[in-house]
């Protein structure tokens, strides 16, 4: 699948993309979140995977930024945080992402819960915890 990367730490960034295009996938790559926004748009990912803490806007805000696009309706967009603190899953959730995941990035299990993501697809909305 085609995967947008929004991420500013380059070591996460290759970390990522090796995990991934090991695995067939193939990297789009944004560094902060308009970069991430104007990309999303034209790439048109099967997933986003969003840090977030980025600089300039927040991931937060670059989640509901996204959701505000009706082209990703249909894209789930997963957090990817090093804060490993309930309340920072719950704005996630809460800002449009369909699912959370913490670094450090785990090379063992992280591709697998990508792929568990993906095939997971959107948050139903009435579902929604
Ligand atoms: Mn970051």
């Amino acid at each position: 699948m085609n995967i947008l990367v929004i991420e500013d730490n380059e070591q996460n960034l290759y970390l990522v993309r090796f995990l991934m295009e090991a695995r067939g996938h193939r990297i789009v790559e944004a560094r902060d979140g308009p970069e991430g926004i104007a990309t999303a748009q034209t790439a048109l990912p099967d997933l986003i995977l969003l840090d977030i803490q980025l600089p300039q806007m927040d991931g937060y805000a670059v989640a509901r930024a996204l959701r505000e696009n009706s082209a990703l309706d249909g894209v789930p967009i997963v957090a990817v945080t090093s804060y490993a603190m309930n309340g920072d899953q719950v704005k996630a959730l809460a800002a449009g992402c369909d699912g959370y995941l913490e670094k450090p990035i785990d090379p063992d299990t992280f591709p697998i819960q990508v792929e568990a993501a993906a095939a997971a697809g959107r948050r139903s909305q009435e579902g929604a915890a």
